[in-house]
């Protein structure tokens, strides 16, 4: 089972973990948007980071919560909300249990996967975090580590896809041949989970 601990754990994981990728995460940003990806998460992590710290919450549901409305709230370009509707929307879903399992990990990650989809207008293969995100929580059933897998995989096959949302659709044609920012994050994110769990 995992507790708040293992919740807290994975978000100090991403956070470091994005402040070792900051500047690939803000030069993959570059050919395909506006250079800030990296700095944006690593605001928006570094302020999670710091209120974990300060005042741990105690449920794994409040991790992500607090987490999510950490993101919206100091993270000024688009993966903010995004990234902060996912955890606010999954840390909901598990309610006020102090330990979940990994099924219901699962099935959390599917409503803010859901909620994010919704919020920003993505589908699979639009070239953003939803194409590491989606395969991500479909694998996450078997094991954090195939979870990881699958998200590294689904970042890495944005590379010959055209955007179809967010800054980089500006760009058209001109999109295709880059990897996309928010997926590589997004794998950041996933890996980070595989880290807490000593997988
Ligand atoms: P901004 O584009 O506002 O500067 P960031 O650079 O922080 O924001 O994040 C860009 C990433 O956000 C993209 O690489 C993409 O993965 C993701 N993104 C942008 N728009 C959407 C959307 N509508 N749905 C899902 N993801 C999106
Ligand atoms: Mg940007
Ligand atoms: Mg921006």
């Amino acid at each position: 089972m995992l507790d708040a601990d293992f919740f807290r754990r994975w978000m100090t994981v991403t956070a470091a973990a994005v402040d070792r990728e900051a500047e690939r995460l803000t030069a993959l940003d570059s050919p395909i948007g506006d250079a800030d990806h990296g700095s944006n998460l690593q605001r928006g992590f570094g302020a999670v980071r710091a209120a974990l710290d300060e005042e741990p919450p105690v449920t794994p549901g409040a991790v992500l919560t607090r987490s999510g409305r950490l993101l919206i709230s100091t993270v000024g370009g688009a993966s903010g909300p995004l990234y902060g509707t996912l955890l606010r929307r999954a840390g909901k879903a598990l309610g006020d249990a102090s330990e979940v399992s990994r099924e219901q990990l699962t099935e959390a990650l599917r409503t803010g996967v859901d909620a994010v989809r919704q919020l920003g207008g993505a589908a699979p293969g639009d070239k953003t975090m939803i194409d590491a995100l989606v395969p991500a929580v479909d694998a996450l059933g078997d094991s954090f580590t195939a979870a990881r897998a699958a998200a590294e995989e689904g970042a890495v096959a944005t590379i010959p896809l055209r955007a179809r949302k967010g800054r980089a659709s500006y760009l058209g044609e001109r999109s295709i041949g880059h990897q996309d920012p928010g997926a590589t994050s997004a794998a950041l994110l996933i890996a980070g989970l595989a880290e807490a769990s000593g997988t």
